[in-house]
C-alpha cells in the first residue's frame, strides 16, 4: 500500500478500468446486511409486474381525466409515493398513468428494494417518487462527501456507511421514549415528522429484532434536556436505530446510465489481512482499517488503485486480469 511514485501509473492508461475494477476490487456485502434489506428474491417478479405497460384501456379517473395529460401527470408527481401506489390500484389508466409519471420507471428499474422498504417502513407518505430519484441520483454522502451507498430514510439523505457507524447521522428517536418525555403527543409527531416504522430482521450486532418500532428524527422534536436525553437512552436501550432506518441504495449516473453499489480495495484488504494491522514501514498514513473499509465509486477507485501497491499487484498477479482464481 505504500504510494506509488507518479511515473509507474503510466502502465495502467491503456487498460479498461473495469477490468482492473473487476479485479482489484469487490462490493462488501457485510455492510448491506447490517440496516434495512429486503429478500432479493422477492424483486424480480414484483419489478415485472410493476414495470407491466398498458397500451389501451376504456378505463377512466373520472373528472380528472378531462385535464390535459401533462397536467395529470404533474399532479401525480406531486403525489406521495404511499399515495402514487395507492393511485395505481384504483384501474388500468390510473397505473398506466403511474408508469409514466417521471422517475417512476427509473426508480422501479434501479432502486426497487429501497422503495420496497420506503413502502413496508411506512415512511413512503413523506417523499415523493422524484424525491427518491434526486437521492438515487446523488453520489456523495451528505455529511462526509465520500461515496454513499445508503439512504437514511427519515429525511431521505444519502450517506455512507462510515457515518452511520460512526454515529455522524442526525438523532433519531423511538416514538414512545420521546413521546413521554416531550410535550408533543404520540399523535401529533405522527402527522408532524417522517416516521420510520422498522421491520424485523437481524442488523448490525445480528440480533433478531421482532419488535417493530417507530423512529423519528429527534430534531424535530425541540430541545431535549440532559436529564430527558438520558432518559431517551436508557429507554431506547441497545437498539441501533440509526442502522434499523437506513437502507442500501445504489447510485445511477443519469447520463451514463451506470449504476454503482460502492467498491472496496482487495489489495488493502488483503494487506491487512496478511498484517493483522501490525505497524509496518509500507502503512500509508491513514489508519490501515479505514482505507480497507473506505468504499469508492468507479473513478475514486482507479484514482487509489494508482497509488495502491498491493492492489497493483492483485492486477499483475492475475495476468492482468485473466487469472482471477487466487484472489
Ligand atoms: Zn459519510
Ligand atoms: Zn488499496
Amino acid at each position: 500500500m505504500e504510494s506509488n511514485t507518479a511515473g509507474k501509473c503510466c502502465e495502467f492508461e491503456n487498460v479498461d478500468k473495469m477490468d482492473i475494477i473487476r479485479t482489484a476490487s469487490y462490493h462488501r456485502h457485510n455492510f448491506g446486511i447490517s440496516v434495512l434489506r429486503a429478500n432479493p428474491r422477492d424483486l424480480d417478479q414484483v419489478q415485472s409486474s410493476l414495470l407491466q405497460t398498458i397500451s389501451t384501456t376504456s378505463s377512466t379517473v373520472g373528472d380528472v381525466g378531462l385535464l390535459p395529460l401533462e397536467v395529470i401527470l404533474e399532479i401525480c408527481s406531486l403525489f406521495d409515493i404511499q399515495s402514487l401506489f395507492n393511485f395505481r390500484h384504483v384501474n388500468r389508466r390510473a397505473l398506466q398513468l403511474v408508469a409514466t409519471t417521471r422517475g417512476y420507471e427509473v426508480v422501479i428499474r434501479h432502486a426497487l428494494e429501497a422503495l420496497g422498504i420506503i413502502l413496508r417502513t411506512k415512511v413512503a407518505s413523506w417523499f415523493t417518487i422524484s424525491d427518491l430519484l434526486k437521492a438515487l441520483c446523488t453520489r456523495d454522502c451528505g455529511l462526509c462527501c465520500s461515496f454513499g451507498s445508503f439512504i437514511f430514510l427519515p429525511s431521505f439523505m444519502r450517506c455512507c456507511f462510515a457515518c452511520v457507524r460512526k454515529n455522524c447521522l442526525p438523532p433519531v428517536g423511538r416514538v414512545p421514549a420521546l413521546g413521554k418525555l416531550s410535550n408533543p403527543s404520540q399523535s401529533y409527531l405522527h402527522g408532524l415528522v417522517p416516521t420510520v416504522t422498522t421491520l424485523p430482521g437481524r442488523y448490525v450486532e445480528g440480533i433478531m429484532r421482532k419488535q417493530r418500532y417507530e423512529i423519528i428524527p429527534t430534531e424535530f422534536v425541540g430541545t431535549l434536556s440532559v436529564r430527558e436525553w438520558h432518559r431517551v437512552r436508557q429507554l431506547q436501550g441497545s437498539l441501533p436505530l440509526k442502522y434499523m432506518v437506513t437502507t442500501s441504495l445504489p447510485c445511477l449516473d443519469v447520463e451514463s446510465g451506470v449504476l454503482q453499489n460502492g467498491i472496496c480495495c482487495n489489495g488493502c484488504d488483503a494487506f491487512l489481512r496478511r498484517t493483522h494491522g501490525a505497524k509496518s514501514p509500507s502503512f500509508p498514513s491513514d489508519n490501515p482499517w479505514t482505507l480497507r473499509d473506505k468504499v469508492y465509486s468507479y473513478d475514486e477507485f482507479m484514482e487509489h488503485f494508482r497509488e495502491c501497491r498491493e492492489a497493483q499487484s492483485l492486477w499483475k498477479s492475475s495476468n492482468q486480469g485473466i487469472d482471477v482464481s487466487n484472489i
